[in-house]
């Protein structure tokens, strides 16, 4: 490939932002990426940056999920141990129900979370 600036020049790099093809003349280093000199230094630069406050947001995203998924849970189990308890002690069959759908809802609830939390940080 030649460069998009000099015909007659072999292409050294890509620019990130309008991926056009740069001779060694033309290429500017923006952190990690090549760009166009003097043209797209200011695009590139912002497309890093929020290149990079995405990473952080997922894994900011993926502790908090897991976080209060891991909680969620604990807090559906401790209404189904309640519910156990309750049947070994005879409490009215009403407040059982509460307890079991309750703690089914709680840990189902959770578990998705836990979930999502995978997926955030996969990406
Ligand atoms: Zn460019
Ligand atoms: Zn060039």
């Amino acid at each position: 490939m030649k460069c998009f600036n000099h015909p007659a020049v072999d292409a050294v790099a890509l620019c990130k932002s309008c991926s056009r093809a740069l001779c060694r003349d033309c290429v500017a280093e923006v952190g990690l990426s090549c760009s166009c000199r003097n043209r797209c230094e200011a695009d590139v630069a912002l497309l890093n940056d929020l290149i990079e406050r995405g990473r952080t947001a997922y894994q900011k995203t993926s502790a908090t999920y897991f976080r209060s998924g891991f909680f969620t849970c604990l807090l559906g189990v401790v209404f189904l141990v309640l519910g156990i308890a309750g049947k070994a002690s005879s409490t009215r069959s009403e407040w059982l129900v509460f307890l079991w759908i309750t703690g089914f809802l709680f840990v189902g609830w959770g578990v998705s979370q836990l979930i999502s939390a995978r997926r955030f940080k996969q990406k």
